[in-house]
């Protein structure tokens, strides 16, 4: 890199008090200040010449120039208008990197990935901001936006959510909705003292491999996420009293009870000790009786 790397903490400091820059807690500001983490999320993210990656959230383009480096290509949303000038200052000699300035839960990333990329999968890599991880991700998935990866800085707690299977406490919607849709392996654990200002959680960096199918089959997606939600939702009442007062579960409670019974996990089981192949089943059996 011939440009002052903003991973090294007196860069960064530098243009921060070039520009009289303030933080924005509201935006989750945490900037990276350590080239190791930075090296360690470029490598999980297995970028070559060939890819086109999404940066959401590119801050002081801390991140982005090293994207830049191994990427054929960089498009980076940041929503806070501040930072904007600061990043045609830091980016603007790479000339395989586009800023737009839009909120990322309002942009149509598919209709940016088809213009951008032809249609074909890009890699996504970020420092997220942790307010909004879920929608942030739960978006990209749900949106079907044609991804490859996602590589990606979250709370450490939220990295373990993601990870975990049955029996755990952590265990929950969010482990079952990633693992739907991609493979996730926590990469490392990131301690505040990487970022500026220092965030007061831990943080990890997960990389979520995208299926190129569900590794289950599902009727009725819509129906199977319901379900996981409403037996997550109510965690200490049995699966099946759970799906019977959710609003979303209109089946009648025998047809319910039959589906769990189904199971062969006995009629008291709780929706947490079950995986995500048995979520498949039970949302099947309960779609062929509608
Ligand atoms: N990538 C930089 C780094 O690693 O140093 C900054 C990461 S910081 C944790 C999160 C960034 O996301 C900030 O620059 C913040 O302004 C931006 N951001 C917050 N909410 C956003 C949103 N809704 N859309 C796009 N960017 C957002």
């Amino acid at each position: 890199m011939n440009r002052p790397v903003l991973g090294i903490p007196q860069n960064t400091i530098e243009i921060l008090q070039k520009y009289n820059f303030s933080f924005q807690k509201k935006f989750g500001q945490n900037f990276l200040i350590d080239t190791h983490v930075l090296d360690k999320i470029i490598r999980a993210a297995d970028i070559n010449k060939e890819d086109m990656v999404l940066e959401i959230g590119p801050g002081i383009g801390t991140m982005t120039q090293f994207l830049a480096e191994a990427a054929g290509k960089v498009v980076a949303v940041e929503i806070d208008k501040n930072l904007i000038p600061i990043l045609e200052d830091t980016l603007g000699s790479y000339e395989n990197v586009s800023v737009i300035n839009e909120d990322v839960l309002k942009l149509d990333i598919r209709g940016l990935v088809a213009e951008e990329n032809g249609g074909k999968p890009v890699k996504v890599v970020a420092n997220l901001p942790y307010y909004i991880t879920t929608p942030i991700i739960m978006g990209l998935f749900e949106e079907h936006v044609p991804l490859t990866s996602i590589t990606v800085m979250v709370q450490k707690e939220v990295a373990d959510r993601m990870q975990t299977g049955p029996g755990n406490k952590d265990y929950g919607a969010l482990s079952l909705a990633v693992q739907y849709y991609a493979k996730p392996y926590i990469v490392a654990n990131v301690p505040p003292n990487c970022f500026m200002p220092r965030p007061k959680v831990g943080s990890a960096v997960i990389r979520l491999t995208c299926h190129a199918h569900p590794p289950v089959e599902v009727e009725d997606e819509r129906l199977m996420f319901d379900i996981i939600r409403a037996s997550f939702n109510q965690r200490r009442k049995t699966l099946a009293n759970g799906l019977n007062n959710s609003d979303k579960i209109t089946f009648p409670k025998d047809v319910i009870l039959e589906a769990v019974e189904q199971l062969g996990k006995g009629d008291s089981v709780r929706g947490e000790s079950l995986t995500l192949e048995e979520f498949a089943r039970l949302s099947n059996s309960l779609a062929r009786r509608r």
